[in-house]
């Protein structure tokens, strides 16, 4: 017989874990008194240790659902709590520590919490039981307690005392026992006594012969019966146990049975009565065992009837679509591979070329910006009062041996080739690759997944970092000779003069597209004209900038000057374009004889030099390594995740999550189904023994 309670507490407990739907569990024994009624000393009793919240404020504020389980073969006694993952908790105050933080952490506003604390207890000592201890019902509420703190537990209470568990109500023999809340409370819902077991505590507390009387009432007769017992922990036992290991069952069994043989008339075994705290221990056994076991049927049908429903749900919703979070990440991670392999091919040394290219065309035209366009005016033979036309009709007349324009173009040169290339080409490549694979992480399932995104964005600028130390430094080496000279074919020359065209005319667009912005911002052009108009009379001198109080002048706030300012750089640095872009594209532009000139055009074929030295050298160190380590890595990071990560993973997507609730509640449910009709079996084979025997 004791295996079938243990079977069927283990399928409670599975249950548990199936969760929700009130029918679908084995029916447990429902632990209900009043405040001080003694229904802590009770369960301790039973378990054999101290380990329920305690004190005089200490309201039991969640259900503990405790199961305990036999464990003959075993020395150590220690208690779970499945749900929290603390692992074998062997001290039992460690215990009452925990259940005491678990209740303090339900707000005081919401009183009581109907969110069940599960608890296991494992020992040689308890029998396999499985009960609900609930908050004590409270008579009047004190002056720190809510007002509804009362009926909030009344209420608590009531959910839990429905068939068809059996309800443990626990009064104390020194209170009149038609005060008693437990058995009035346990009368509304069984009012023919049949699933009620009453038990009178504090026995000692009253006279024999009254305490008898009690056990044997007529008011409330119960087909379970009455058990008195005395669950005290004797005063010079105490000490003994506080370090919260000891074993107080025979402590108390010993006080109780002192007291009980000390009035064998009453109490003794020829008496209809039962008393003590081991026949209380085998009549919840029993009852408990009867009620599972007439449970059974009823829980089994509605176990296939959840079972039907989860079959329905995942072929309807998910096709039959098995899953797990391994095989999902799997699935996901050759997804995600693939896709960077589709991408590892379309992205080599031509990419590579037109993002060098790019940041490089933008540092010329920084150079170009800060050596020749600042003072265009004397260094390119625009005499001033010309117009850009006659500016370049001045052009060849220029001695090219003059040695200020060799000095520019060499320290020109010098800048561009000295910028850092290595380290500069290696950074904007490693960046480009690192939003590529953000990009692809965007476009597949890891979307969903922070934690997944984590992982391999750890992957990438892990690879990257560590190759591009190297890189950069061997890089800057290849580049060394150009540092020294540089000498350019005919053809170098054209590409650059035909790329460099196309790059001011970019930046001509970007400057003329910021211009009208500004025009824009302002409110029109004949704002713009006015603003522009009396900055540039400020900076000939026509006009003297006197400040007003908010900073501005000539009639205009600060603000709109500084736009203004913005406005009159922009149009210059437009006008000194186009002017260059003339001069790129005039005759003198032609041949590299020329380059001084044309340093724009030179700085350019230079800047193309650069960048087929890197991009040769980048796709080789740089891509085809990671190419090669990436997806390696990635395996290998997500191979040695542990199941609880693997698992957490995979349900950072709620459709994922949906659909593994989905597989695991069927599988479960199968399970369950399964150990039920082996325990039908042993249940038959059981019987079969005893009419037998
Ligand atoms: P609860 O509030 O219902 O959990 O009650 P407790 O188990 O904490 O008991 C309340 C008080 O009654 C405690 O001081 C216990 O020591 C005491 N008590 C419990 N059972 C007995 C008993 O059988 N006899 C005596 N004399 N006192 C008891």
């Amino acid at each position: 017989m004791m295996l079938l309670t243990k079977k069927m507490i283990e399928i409670r407990s599975l249950l548990q874990t199936v969760g929700q739907a009130e029918h679908l569990t084995l029916p447990s024994i429902v632990v209900v008194g009043s405040q001080s009624s003694g229904k802590s000393s009770v369960l301790e009793a039973i378990v054999g240790h101290e380990f329920l919240p305690k004190g005089s404020n200490m309201v039991t504020r969640r259900p503990i659902e405790l199961t305990l389980v036999n464990t003959p073969e075993a020395h150590a006694e220690y208690g779970e709590f499945p749900a929290l993952g603390l692992g074998k908790i062997t001290d039992f105050s460690q215990i009452q520590r925990t259940l005491t933080d678990l209740n303090l952490a339900v707000p005081e506003t919401d009183c009581v919490s109907d969110d069940p604390i599960q608890l296991r207890i494992y020992s040689p000592n308890v029998p396999d039981l499985s009960l609900i201890d609930l908050p004590g019902y409270i008579q009047v509420s004190g002056f720190d307690q809510p007002t509804e703190l009362k009926e909030k537990i009344a209420a608590l209470c009531d959910k839990y005392i429905q068939a068809p568990n059996v309800i443990l109500a626990i009064s104390a023999a020194d209170v009149d026992l038609a005060n008693s809340t437990s058995l009035r409370a346990s009368r509304r819902v069984d009012p023919r006594g049949e699933r009620t077991i009453g038990v009178i505590t504090k026995m000692d507390l009253v006279d024999p012969i009254r305490g008898a009387a009690i056990l044997n009432d007529e008011n409330y007769p119960l087909r379970l019966g009455y058990v008195g017992v005395v669950c005290r922990i004797p005063e010079q036992s105490k000490s003994l146990f506080s370090r919260g290991s000891a074993n107080i069952t025979s402590a108390i069994t010993r006080n109780e049975s002192t007291y009980f043989n000390s009035h064998p008339d009453t109490f003794g075994p020829e008496t209809e009565v039962t008393v003590g705290t081991p026949n209380l221990r085998k009549k919840l056994m029993h009852v408990l065992e009867t009620t599972m076991s007439a449970s059974l049927a009823q829980t089994a049908e509605a176990i296939h009837h959840e079972l039907a429903e989860a079959t329905y749900e995942f072929k309807v919703q998910y096709n039959e679509r098995p899953l797990s979070a391994e095989s999902y990440l799997a699935e996901s991670l050759d997804h995600f591979k693939h896709s960077f392999k589709t991408f590892s091919d379309s992205f080599g040394r031509p990419e590579i070329r037109e993002i060098l290219k790019h940041e490089l065309d933008q540092q010329v035209l920084n150079l170009l910006a800060q050596r020749y366009w600042n003072r265009p005016i004397e260094d390119l033979s625009h005499v001033e009062g010309q117009g850009i036309m006659e500016s370049l009709a001045d052009l060849p007349k220029s001695d090219p041996n003059d040695q200020l324009w060799q000095l520019k173009l060499d320290a020109s040169t010098a800048s561009l080739t000295k910028l850092g290339i290595g380290r500069l080409a290696t950074t904007v490549v490693a960046e480009s690759v690192a939003a590529h694979v953000e990009r692809l992480i965007g476009n597949s399932t890891f979307n969903a997944h922070p934690f997944a995104r984590t992982i391999i964005n750890s992957a990438t600028s892990g690879i990257l970092s560590d190759l591009s130390y190297d890189t950069s430094d061997e890089l800057e080496i290849c580049v060394k000779p150009y540092k020294y000279r540089i000498d350019l074919e005919d053809y170098e020359w054209s590409r650059g003069r035909d790329n460099i065209g196309k790059v001011l005319k970019e930046e001509l667009k970007d400057c003329e597209g910021a211009l009208k912005s500004v025009e824009a911002e302002m409110g029109g052009k004949k704002k713009l004209k006015d603003v522009m108009s009396f900055i540039d009379r400020v900076k000939k001198g026509d006009v003297v900038l006197e400040g007003n109080a908010g900073g501005g002048a000539g009639g205009f706030s600060a603000a709109l000057l500084a736009r203004g300012r913005d406005a009159v750089f922009l149009r210059d640095r437009a006008d000194i374009i186009r002017m260059r872009l003339m001069a790129v594209n005039s005759k003198q532009c032609k041949s590299k004889k020329n380059k001084y000139y044309c340093p724009e055009v030179f700085l350019d074929a230079v800047a193309d030099k650069l960048t087929t030295t890197a991009d040769l050298f980048l796709d080789a160190e740089l891509l085809s390594k990671f190419y090669y380590q990436f997806p390696r890595t990635l395996d290998q990071k997500f191979r040695s995740l542990s199941t609880h990560q693997l698992e957490q993973f995979a349900r950072e997507d709620p459709k994922i999550r949906r659909h593994l609730d989905v597989v695991r509640r069927k599988e479960l449910l199968e399970h369950v189904l399964k150990e039920m009709e082996a325990l039908r079996a042993l249940e038959a084979r059981e019987k079969r023994g005893m009419s037998q025997r």
